[in-house]
């Protein structure tokens, strides 16, 4: 049977973006109501973590830019750039964002849990190793990948991001490492402008990243040829340990920050995907994480759909 973790922590919701930003503490709010109100709501194990360790963050980012995130957000609700607001709290909330994936990951990695999904604010894949950037404070899913291969047996992790943005941050920390593979599908052009055809690494790494943008108005049959032709081959010639997915919602149709037609649908299709690469390549050893997703209802939907098809 399919024992799947659930990463969530009240705290997560004093993360405040002040008035009208997107990236809301009601994203985590109906995605939870959504999964306890379910058949999910007891289906779950649901885990308990403490904030990592500025040990565990400094895999990725170096300890000027540490206490950089740390400083400024004691001046309280500001802008930490152009796009990612930062709180009195928000410091502290992202280092428990990523002890709880760290704890996903430890869980999975030694067999306990069969898969995990952790519903987590602040997101990560935006922020690269020296700076913040769209929405993103630390780079939550690349100190996962390290976290991985300096306490467990993985060697090869596979990071697989399905968010509509593309995840400059994460790309940008393994760049050029071979011992990654970084593949994301996302809209083009759009934010943050990033994740060319062109870019596939560098130096060690060059043929590690792979960047496969889609125009606007991409739909579920498009997401699914760009997984049977591109993104299915790479992971199965790579032959990970273990999976990650930066799983955002916002290629969903009904989404504000970009123009995809992905459904609930589509999104259940892509976790088949991964779920069978990670059976038949990793022993069913799979991590997804919350990145992206700002229409409140289809955002809980399609995260319902999602574990709803990781539990299975
Ligand atoms: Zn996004």
């Amino acid at each position: 049977m399919t024992k799947t973790g659930f990463v969530y922590h009240p705290d997560f919701l004093k993360h405040n973006t002040g008035v009208g930003h997107p990236e809301c503490p009601e994203r985590l709010i109906h995605v939870i109501k959504k999964i306890r109100d379910s058949e999910l709501g007891d289906l779950l194990i649901n885990l308990d973590f403490e904030p990592a360790t500025r040990d565990i963050i400094k895999l990725v980012h170096p300890e000027n830019y540490i206490d950089k995130v740390q400083h400024s957000c004691k001046e309280g609700l500001h802008y930490l750039d152009s796009d990612t607001v930062v709180c009195l709290e928000s410091y502290k909330i992202a280092l428990l964002a990523v002890g709880g994936i760290i704890e996903a990951c430890k869980n999975v990695s030694s067999g306990k849990l069969t898969n995990a999904f952790c519903a987590v604010r602040p997101p990560g894949h935006h922020a690269e190793p020296l700076r913040s950037m769209g929405f993103c404070l630390f780079s939550n899913i690349a100190i996962a990948a390290r976290w991985l291969q300096k306490n467990t047996d993985v060697e090869r992790v596979c990071i697989i991001d399905w968010d509509v943005h593309h995840g400059n941050g994460s790309q940008a920390a393994f760049r050029e490492d071979p011992s990654v593979l970084y593949i994301s599908v996302h809209q083009h052009p759009l934010y943050p402008g990033t994740g060319l055809g062109g870019e596939i690494g560098e130096g060690e790494g060059e043929g590690f990243t792979l960047n496969i943008p889609l125009p606007a108005g991409s739909n579920d049959m498009d997401y699914q040829r760009v997984f049977d032709e591109y993104i299915v081959p790479a992971v199965r010639k790579f032959k990970p340990d273990f999976l990650l997915v930066s799983a955002g919602f916002d290629a969903h149709a009904s989404d504000p920050l970009a123009s995809m037609n992905v459904t609930e649908s589509g999104f259940k299709m892509m976790t088949e995907y991964v779920k069978v690469l990670a059976s038949d390549l990793c022993d069913n050893r799979l991590v997804s994480v919350l990145e992206g997703g700002y229409n409140l209802e289809v955002l809980s939907s399609s995260v319902h759909d999602h574990i709803q098809s990781l539990i299975k």
